[in-house]
């Protein structure tokens, strides 16, 4: 499927593997987040936009979604019980938003990782200081291109991610925001491998 959307594309930014963006967006405006060459996991942490007491919430989604894999028609809640974002358009057609970002913390914890590691929630965390929000009060993400299974019995498997070279996922901004997103660093849920993700901005719509 060939897009035109030259007219109404603001910006492009391209997330290097195992780092982070940030940038502000405007409501009605969409971000088309990309998994350039497939399995790889991203990170999306947003705050209302001067009002930072206000930012996405894992709780408020679940319970007004009504379940635990997100995706086309689904919202992104904030901890007001705000839209933050809208899935319009999805090409994987699960996503999650479950977990803590990977930080130093987890690699140690969960992996007996010694040495300072990247990870997602320092990328998070250091992005957002170039829009004045110094120490972010990040919970817990979404999630893009995750994949798990969950047993009757609510355990959690963490597989390869779904997603193939070039899919995407749409997000229509319902308020202004600041938002920082991520190519992720973590080992399982991206199959191994870290590769870039691409994030393009669109004025409105973007036509897909
Ligand atoms: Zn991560």
């Amino acid at each position: 499927m060939k897009s035109d959307d030259s007219s109404n594309s603001i910006k492009k930014y391209h997330i290097n593997p195992q780092s982070g963006i940030a940038f502000s967006i405007k409501q009605g405006q969409t971000i088309r987040i990309t998994d350039i060459e497939g399995e790889q996991v991203s990170d999306l942490y947003c705050f209302a936009e001067d009002k930072i007491e206000e930012h996405l919430s894992s709780g408020h989604t679940t319970d007004y979604n009504g379940k635990l894999f997100l995706s086309k028609g689904d919202t992104l809640y904030s901890n007001r019980s705000n839209p933050m974002f809208t899935i319009i358009t999805d090409q994987v057609g699960k996503h999650i938003m479950l977990y803590a970002p990977c930080s130093q913390a987890m690699f140690e914890k969960s992996y007996g990782v010694q040495e300072a590691h990247v990870n997602c929630l320092d990328n998070l965390t250091e992005n957002f200081k170039d829009f004045d929000i110094q120490q972010p009060d990040i919970a817990i993400p979404f999630t893009m291109f995750m994949n798990i299974d969950i047993s009757p019995e609510g355990e959690i498997t963490i597989l390869p991610p779904i997603s193939k070279a070039g899919d995407y996922i749409e997000l229509k901004a319902e308020m202004n925001m600041i938002v920082a997103v991520t190519a992720c660093s973590a080992g399982t849920c991206n199959n191994f491998e870290w590769t870039p993700i691409e994030v393009e901005l669109f004025l409105g719509d973007a036509s897909s």
